[in-house]
């Protein structure tokens, strides 16, 4: 059949906000057309981008170079296929102290998103 588009209906629960909306999106040959049973754009833009590109913020912890533990994030979700990728680069990095949430612990840890501190560690 040339022409023909592969439609399929994906079903999936919004992470966005603890609300947890059920979405219906609608998938023709690989892109979202239509988000169904978000309540608000944040539901839209997440169904849209979860079948196509799926990211989630990382949440971890790291040593400090005093032996604290500092938890740490990124500053926007990276793609969620380069989490064990940006694990590994984080590794063993030790965070000079003191840091204060929102210090940039490493820049650009993927694409251009940051890794930040989440908590205060003197
Ligand atoms: S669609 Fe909006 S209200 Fe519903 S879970 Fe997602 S962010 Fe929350």
């Amino acid at each position: 059949m040339v022409g023909a588009i592969k439609s399929e209906i994906k079903n999936l629960t919004c992470v966005e906000c603890p609300m947890g909306c059920s979405l219906k999106v609608t998938v023709e040959d690989g892109k979202a057309v239509s988000v169904e049973g978000n309540n608000c754009p944040r539901g839209k833009a997440y169904g849209e981008n979860e079948v196509v590109c799926p990211r989630r913020t990382l949440t971890t912890s790291l040593r400090t170079d005093k032996g604290k533990m500092v938890a740490v994030k990124t500053d926007r979700p990276i793609k969620k296929s380069e989490i064990f990728e940006v694990m590994e680069k984080i590794n063993g990095v030790k965070v000079a102290t003191p840091v204060k949430i929102g210090d940039i612990i490493i820049e650009k840890v993927s694409e251009d998103i940051n890794l930040v501190a989440s908590s205060n560690v003197e």
